[in-house]
């Protein structure tokens, strides 16, 4: 035996067990379901990217780019070259050019599912490995595609059956009108910086827009009085705010304008948004969020392209789920279980699991446990039918299938199995 300690998972980092993918497979399906009668198709891209990709996606001066970055070490690297993937936007901007999509009729439509890494404090909704739902709109700066990619997210969450949710909408103007508001931010923010949370005593200087997301309550009280964007946006950028606006009023999206609502980086551009959980304050509350990213295309340097795009939380659209008090049952291993009642069954159990399995999902319990006790586990599992055989039965090739819900049970040959299972067990 060995007598080294039982290794575990690393910190921040868990199993999504059996018991728990009903729920996780219902958050997934519906994520295929709402791209796919929306036209968007599905893409993989590498979990591992090179640094700089993964870096000017994110932006050095952000959170997730300052501190939460996991390079990654190969037995040739003097220095890391590689990242695991905080998110997956920027790869799937690399992906549209490097795959030529940028020469299919445009905008191409993309979306994936899959985990993303950030070295952050784990707590309860923040994970280090989590996944999201992600679709992308390359190639197109139409404002009516901001609005779309907000009525997908917000389909995916109604098709879930997350129902406390709130839509929160800004606009951030762009490249023409953004760097004017900045200067009137830092103006109005500079004879209050001795009063400023050290944090935004530095964001001052170096990334202004993100002193209207800062949550240090010494902050707080500066907000309201401090000029709003949408206040100072360019005729261009404000008549794609109202387009916007128009199409949600349109499809009877409701939102409520938040004009603190932004995105530190210097690529977003106009529209930002975001789905919050209104059960649940605090930090962990967002399921998701996106917007315009019309510089990222340059800023890993391919071409001027306007794109749009969202990020779903699957882990946090998961604990809603739970936290609103939807139940999802845990599905069973299978439908049928096969139950030889004795050591010498092996082959025949085997064989009639065989048989079963070209009409339903069949699983044989080959365990030395006794009949009762197998029984028992198979109620316990939720199986709906079993299938239960000892030697006698086996030479006369039937089983007594037994109905687990009614606990009606018959005599069955091998061979007429897969058509009564399939008519339901008629007849039992
Ligand atoms: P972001 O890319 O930061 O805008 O995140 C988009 C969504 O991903 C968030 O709204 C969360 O639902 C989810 N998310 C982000 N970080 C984490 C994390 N560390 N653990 C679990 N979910 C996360």
């Amino acid at each position: 035996m060995s007598t080294s300690q039982a290794i575990k998972a690393a910190r921040g980092l868990r199993d999504i067990l059996p018991s728990e993918r009903a729920a996780w497979r219902l958050v997934e399906q519906a994520a295929h379901g709402v791209a796919r009668r929306f036209g968007y198709q599905e893409i993989e891209v590498p979990m591992i990217e090179p640094i700089e990709l993964i870096e000017r996606g994110v932006g050095a001066d952000t959170d997730v780019g300052s501190k939460e970055i996991y390079r990654v070490i190969t037995q040739d690297d003097a220095k890391p070259r590689l990242a695991l993937r905080p998110e997956a936007t920027a790869s799937v901007v690399r992906a549209y050019f490097e795959g030529g999509l940028n020469q299919a009729p445009q905008p191409v439509r993309l979306y994936l599912l899959g985990p993303m890494f950030r070295h952050d404090r784990p707590q309860a909704g923040r994970y280090r490995q989590f996944y999201q739902f992600d679709f992308e709109v390359i190639g197109d700066g139409s404002a009516a595609w901001d609005a779309e990619v907000i009525e997908l997210a917000g389909s995916w969450l109604a098709a879930i059956g997350i129902a406390q949710v709130s839509l929160e909408l800004n606009s951030i103007g762009d490249a023409n009108c953004r760097p004017a508001y900045l200067e009137r931010l830092k103006a109005y923010y500079r004879p209050l910086k001795d009063q400023l949370h050290p944090d935004c005593q530095r964001r001052l200087e170096t990334n202004p827009l993100r002193l209207l997301d800062c949550k240090e309550p010494q902050c707080a009280p500066f907000k309201a009085a401090a000029p709003k964007i949408t206040d100072h946006l360019c005729e261009p950028c404000a008549a794609a705010f109202a387009e916007v606006r128009r199409l949600l009023d349109a499809g009877g999206i409701e939102y409520r304008l938040n004009p603190y609502l932004v995105r530190g980086l210097d690529y977003y551009t106009r529209t930002v948004f975001e789905f919050h959980h209104t059960a649940l304050g605090g930090a962990q509350n967002s399921l998701g969020g996106g917007g315009r990213y019309d510089g990222l295309a340059t800023a890993i340097g391919y071409p001027d392209t306007p794109a749009v795009g969202f990020a779903g939380g699957i882990d946090r659209a998961v604990l809603m789920l739970a936290q609103e008090g939807q139940e999802v049952v845990p599905e069973p291993p299978a439908e049928l279980l096969v139950v030889p009642g004795g050591g010498e069954l092996t082959v025949a159990a085997a064989e009639v699991a065989r048989i079963a399995r070209v009409a339903v999902s069949t699983a044989a319990d080959y365990s030395a446990r006794s009949l009762r006790a197998k029984m028992r586990s198979a109620g316990k599992a939720g199986y709906r039918w079993v299938a239960i055989l000892d030697e006698a039965e086996a030479a006369r090739r039937v089983v007594q299938l037994r109905d687990m819900v009614s606990g009606e049970q018959r005599e069955v040959g091998w061979d007429e199995l897969p058509d009564r299972l399939l008519a339901g067990g008629n007849g039992l």
